[in-house]
């Protein structure tokens, strides 16, 4: 039942009591039956309005109530509370302040009012006070550390908090403060930072010395390992010792492989972990053209740093899964390889592993390791130089052992000889004399062979150019090797082209070439075997064959046949006599005529083949025009102190129809020259007063000079001399004693 609005009872009862005052005054009785329920209601209505009226009063008394303790409870915790209460004017004016502020602030209560606060504030914070409190309207402020000045007792820092209060119709009214002293809590933030600091500091001198220790290691290290690999030639034995350094100094795990071929070879190895160790030994390294991490930096020459192993890495690092068993077993962390490479090559490649403990690779340690590399290159190098120049040394050695007895050989058959011509009877003197003939041939073409070998290395080998037919060449070499085994020699035979296999070329040369290829396949072929020589031309080329059926080649010695002091050794080589000269002149006259020469054997006992390769002429090319023998008559200067040998020089070129002059010295022949200048002058490069060098170049250096064709005279002791003597201007050389071929040949070399 919703009940009318108060005021509605309150009129309805007026209205009654109006009209039951107009009945009684009108005195009409009757009418006042009829209005008393009118009466009733209005009053009812009215006492029921009184009502809930009083139950809103009381609540309101009770809602009154609570709030008043509230308030009370509130101005109980301001006044007596732990924290400073104070309210100030918008000017900082202190109007009202509680207990613990007047404690704070070291003052008591009744003299803080009428203060300024800012009388309480140290001199360091008072602009920043001021500032808040004129703008204490405008902004929210948060709490804030103050230092406070009591006037008893020691300063604090105070966090200090403002809250203005709008006034009437929004007029700026008091300020309200709430201060709390927050000295031991700022000190003991104070105290947690200088802690952290300190801590901080604490662990950066750690890591300094951690840092500081780890570098004093890579020196130690670096020293060691260098020392190490500078201290022996035997390189296996150096990286096995490398790797006691690495381990456990810098690495729990240390690889090393080295390129051998195309394939990569563990070396040494070394891995902290004893039974690491053991199955480690039996490691595959990677295929150096795959894309393992350590191909790649074979190939690259780029070091690699891997300072967390994550697992998709460690399954590419290990390829197999077994491989990776072995990995996890290791515990694999942090991984370095940097390349074996020096300047000259790149041998192959360190690996440096960590193992589970807290360590881990840095760039730093990536400088050293890398030193580390360059360092075992280095000595990788040097070992592998020594044993070059060793073996040359021993090649060498061999020689000239083998140089004496060959020698003695011949000689001592023509002194003998010689002693028993005058003793023997007609018969036997004949068969003397082709023995001595024989010998002395022999002797010849020893030195004839050490000197183009002389002659060839330095390059300065001139060839007499012309057409030739090779089956022709062929043909002779065959004659001279029959008429010189024909006792039963091996079985020799000839297969030609039918038509001319033509090429351009040194005829005496390339007879040689022949000579000592036939010479070689009768040597090594055994009297019941075959030698095969055939002459054809393929393609453009003139291909000379020969092929026997003696010892063979092992396939070892196979690349190295025609370097210089090479032989076969073991039973195959080193029971027959020779020099190891033969093939390498081969080859040189062979290349230098534009061919190529090729052996082959398809093993020891099964005979072998020689194949040369010259470029084949046709008819229409015209053949290169080299120097050819000059009859035309030169002034010849000869400057050697020698007497004997320049009279033997001055008759051979008297007879070929050259004015020639000689000097003694140099002094003599500068004078000489300047008078007279020849067309050609040939200077011994070892003169009483003045280097033969200096007196070619002084000649050079004449009016005229330019002109001037000069010919160093050298011994063969001194192979050095044709370089130098080139070098300081002469435009050719002749070796002592003086071969009548080469020296026409450099006659007409001198007509250009
Ligand atoms: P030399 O015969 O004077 O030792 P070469 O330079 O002519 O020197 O030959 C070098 C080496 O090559 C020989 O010592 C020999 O071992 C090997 N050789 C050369 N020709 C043959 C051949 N036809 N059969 C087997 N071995 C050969």
């Amino acid at each position: 039942m919703t009940s009318p609005p108060r005021s509605e009872h309150a009129e309805a009862l007026r209205v009654s009591i109006e009209r039951l005052r107009g009945l009684v005054a009108a005195q009409r009785w009757g009418a006042l039956a009829a209005e008393q329920g009118e009466l009733e209601r209005a009053v009812e209505g009215v006492t029921a309005e009184a009502a809930t009226l009083r139950a809103e009063r009381d609540d309101a008394r009770t809602e009154t109530a609570r709030a008043e303790l509230h308030l009370t409870a509130a101005r109980q915790v301001l006044e007596d509370g732990p924290d400073g209460y104070i309210v100030t004017d918008d000017t900082g004016i202190i109007l009202q302040a509680n207990r613990a502020a007047a404690q704070l602030l070291g003052v008591p209560l009744r003299f803080l009012v009428r203060k300024p606060l800012a009388l309480f504030i140290d001199e360091v914070d008072l602009r920043i006070f001021r500032w808040r409190v004129n703008n204490a309207h405008s902004r929210s402020q948060g709490e804030w550390p103050v230092r406070m000045r009591p006037r008893q007792g020691p300063s604090f820092t105070a966090g200090l908090t403002v809250t203005a209060f709008v006034g009437h119709e929004g007029h700026a009214s008091d300020l309200r403060w709430f201060m709390r002293d927050i000295t031991a809590r700022q000190r003991a933030e104070e105290l947690a930072t200088a802690q952290d600091f300190t801590n901080r500091m604490l662990e950066s001198e750690q890591d300094a010395r951690a840092a500081a220790e780890a570098a004093r290691l890579r020196v130690e290290i670096q020293a060691a390992v260098s020392s190490v690999l500078a201290a022996t030639l035997d390189y296996p034995a150096a990286l096995s010792k490398v790797t006691g350094l690495v381990v456990p100094a810098v690495a729990d795990v240390f690889l090393t492989d080295l390129l051998a071929g195309h394939t990569l070879e563990q070396m040494a190895m070394a891995c902290a972990d004893a039974a690491g160790a053991e199955r480690l030994r039996a490691r595959r390294p990677p295929d150096p053209s795959s894309d393992h991490p350590i191909a790649r930096v074979i190939r690259t020459g780029d070091a690699m740093l891997m300072t967390e192993v994550s697992a998709p890495w460690l399954e590419h690092w290990a390829g197999s899964g077994e491989s990776q068993d072995l990995w996890e077993t290791i515990g694999l962390t942090s991984v370095v390889v940097v390349p074996i490479r020096s300047h000259r090559q790149t041998h192959g490649a360190l690996t440096f592993g960590l193992g589970p403990s807290a360590r881990r690779y840095s760039q730093a340690d990536l400088g050293a390791l890398k030193d580390i590399g360059l360092r075992t290159a280095l000595a990788l190098d040097t070992a592998r130089l020594f044993k070059e120049l060793e073996a040359e040394q021993r090649h060498r050695d061999e020689f000239l052992a083998m140089l004496a007895h060959e020698l003695r050989n011949p000689l001592s058959a023509v002194t003998s000889g010689l002693d028993a011509l005058e003793r023997v009877d007609e018969s036997s003197r004949a068969h003397l004399l082709q023995i001595l003939s024989r010998q002395s041939k022999h002797l010849a073409r020893l030195l004839s062979d050490l000197l183009d070998v002389s002659g060839v290395r330095f390059g300065r080998l001139m060839l007499q150019r012309q057409r030739l037919d090779l089956r022709d060449l062929a043909r002779d070499s065959l004659e001279v090797l029959q008429t010189a085994s024909k006792t039963m020699g091996p079985t020799i035979s000839l297969r030609s082209d039918p038509g001319p296999v033509t090429v351009i070329g040194d005829a005496d040369r390339l007879q040689q070439v022949l000579a000592n290829l036939l010479d070689n396949a009768a040597k090594y072929t055994p009297s019941g075997g075959t030698i095969d020589i055939s002459v054809a031309a393929e393609d453009d080329h003139a291909v000379v064959r020969v092929r026997d059926s003696g010892t063979g080649i092992e396939p070892e010695f196979l690349p190295r046949i025609f370097e210089v002091f090479s032989r076969a050794g073991g039973a195959t080589g080193q029971a027959r006599p020779g020099l190891g000269l033969g093939l390498s002149v081969v080859r040189e006259l062979v290349v230098k005529h534009g061919g190529s020469v090729a052996a082959s054997s398809p093993g020891v006992g099964q005979g072998s083949e020689f194949v040369i390769r010259l470029p084949l002429h046709r008819d229409e090319e015209v053949p290169s025009s080299g120097p050819t023998p000059s009859s035309a008559a030169r002034s010849i200067l000869i400057v050697e102190n020698n007497p004997d040998a320049c009279d033997v020089l001055r008759i051979a070129l008297e007879q070929s129809g050259h004015r020639v002059r000689t000097s003694s010295n140099g002094k003599q022949a500068l004078e000489e020259t300047r008078a007279r200048r020849p067309d050609i002058a040939f200077v011994d490069i070892l003169l009483p007063d003045i280097d033969g060098c200096e007196v070619g170049q002084t000649i050079r250096g004449q009016p005229g000079g330019d002109g001037v064709f000069l010919v160093a005279l050298t011994g063969l002791s001194a192979p050095t001399d044709p370089d130098r003597a080139l070098r300081a201007g002469f435009d050719s050389y002749l070796v002592k004693p003086i071969d009548p071929d080469r020296l026409s040949e450099v006659i007409a070399q001198a007509r250009h």
